[in-house]
């Protein structure tokens, strides 16, 4: 279990007939709170204005509360945003700065702006655009990506050019959506499409979201994907245009279906949810592994995003899936009144094994992904505690040998375990018999993909753009020489231009 952040959840909707859009937005943004808890935001049209209500932690659920939203946030057409902070800092001050849709106006022309996804090269548009709109207020990269496309507005004209300015100029991964106080709805996505994005239409409402859960909640049972490269314009008569400006080179993140995305989503070019995708995970690994799998008596799963893949091991193997590993989910690090910041000690309180059920058996683990790696060895420790004779570990990810810099929150070679070990000295260091993963080509079959439309950069160092190719590259052979990345987002690092 991985307890990675993803960057953001998107949500927006536009309404004909003066129909209210806050209801469509609460339960879209409400159904995508997975992807991002920092901090959330709403901001909707109405009577020439924007109105905005935004808030740090979690989207509220108190009736009054969401009363008092509704009460306020008036209009037909509004978007939305549930943040977890992959750019900035992450104090207080710099959380509050950067909580999304972010409203940002010049020259007359305001623009709210709520998007999912990194910016690799911030600091090189920074530099740019502090010459254009002079300096920054926050730290977070949606400053940086709603100044270019002002500026891209203000130099073109059109939505159209405006926004492949942008695709030329921008490299990362965003799925983005726009109030524009001249210029109505618009969604664009960058032309790699690494982050979903979805959309549909029905009964004189058209909504957009990072995952098709918003939408189902909402309604609606056919949707359509925004595609890379592609600018989507809603009229507020909801008239749907678009434009494929840039030709798609799709990397959609791979690590979504492992850990990312819920369950009951269904992303782009795949026509089976999730859920569906990680039982198959276990084919591949049971074709590697049969050998090992022979010797274990019974599986358990990690919490909650390796039970799909369990059930299918389950399945095909006919070993016996007991959910001995219990997560109680309200224990977190608030919950340590001494306000010491002490992971392992959150994830030791947080996980309970049944022990009874492993006592004196030979236990396959099966975890989603290792990032940090203290989860499975904390969880490893107490199978065995609790009696367990053996402990193998099956990941359903690859191992991840290299940072992301595209919004999930793993960016320096530092933190990373699988960077620093091969899988035998892993095993070795969490005490476990094995720790079995998952290989590139058994993943991107399970998906159903094509591999050169998936990023797995994360596994195999090949990144989908080049400032971050060129950047894992300086950090890497740093690293491994010895220099310190000082913990920081390393793609945040001043420009050196
Ligand atoms: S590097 Fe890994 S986590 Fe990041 S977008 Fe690519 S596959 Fe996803």
């Amino acid at each position: 279990m991985s307890e990675v952040s993803e960057a953001c959840g998107v949500f927006g909707a536009v309404c004909s007939e003066n129909k209210p859009v806050f209801p469509y937005l609460y339960w879209g943004l409400l159904s995508l709170n997975h992807r991002g808890q920092q901090s959330y935001g709403f901001t909707t049209w109405h009577e020439g204005k924007f109105v905005k209500r935004e808030d740090l932690n979690l989207i509220p659920t108190d009736a009054r509360e969401v009363e008092r939203l509704a009460r306020a946030l008036k209009g037909s057409v509004g978007i939305s945003n549930a943040r977890y902070a992959t750019s900035g800092r992450s104090g207080k001050r710099h959380l509050q700065g950067g909580k999304q849709p972010l409203l940002i106006t010049s020259k007359g022309r305001s623009i709210s702006i709520s998007y999912n996804g990194n910016i690799v090269n911030t600091d090189k548009l920074r530099i740019r655009l502090r010459k254009e709109f002079g300096r920054f207020k926050t730290d977070a990269d949606t400053e940086v990506l709603a100044k270019q496309v002002l500026l891209s507005l203000e130099r073109s004209g059109s939505y159209e050019s405006a926004v492949g300015h942008v695709l030329d100029e921008v490299e990362g991964a965003y799925s983005v959506m726009i109030l524009d106080s001249q210029d109505g709805f618009h969604a664009f996505r960058d032309v790699h499409g690494i982050k979903p994005y979805c959309f549909a239409k029905r009964d004189g409402v058209v909504a957009f979201a990072s995952e098709s859960p918003a939408l189902n909640i909402n309604g609606f049972e056919e949707y359509e994907f925004v595609n890379p490269g592609e600018l989507v314009s809603v009229s507020l008569d909801c008239e749907i245009r678009r434009s494929q400006l840039r030709k798609p080179e799709p990397a959609l993140c791979s690590f979504e279906f492992a850990y990312f995305s819920r369950p009951d989503a269904v992303l782009n070019g795949t026509s089976i949810p999730v859920y569906k995708i990680r039982e198959q995970f276990a084919r591949p690994l049971l074709e590697n592994y049969s050998e090992k799998l022979r010797k274990n008596d019974l599986i358990v799963s990690m919490p909650e995003t390796a039970d799909d893949a369990a059930y299918g091991l389950h399945e095909i193997t006919g070993l016996s899936w007991e959910r001995a590993v219990r997560k109680n989910r309200y224990v977190t690090r608030r919950a340590f009144i001494s306000g010491k910041d002490d992971r392992s000690e959150v994830i030791d309180k947080k996980m309970n094994i049944v022990a009874s059920l492993v006592r004196g058996k030979s236990v396959a683990v099966v975890e989603d992904s290792i990032v940090r790696g203290d989860t499975t060895k904390i969880n490893v420790g107490k199978l065995k505690k609790a009696g367990a004779t053996r402990v193998d570990v099956y990941v359903t990810f690859p191992q991840i040998r290299n940072p992301c810099f595209y919004g999930v929150d793993m960016s320096t070679y530092g933190e990373l375990l699988g960077a620093k070990m091969t899988p035998e000295e892993i095993s070795r260091w969490m005490e476990a018999e094995s720790v079995n993963y998952q290989n590139v080509e058994g993943l991107v079959k399970a998906i159903g993909l094509p591999q050169s439309s998936l990023c797995t950069a994360c596994v195999t160092g090949r990144y989908p753009t080049p400032e971050a190719q060129r950047v894992a590259d300086e950090i890497r052979a740093k690293y491994f020489e010895g220099v310190s990345e000082h913990g920081k987002r390393i793609y945040e690092r001043r420009a050196k231009d």
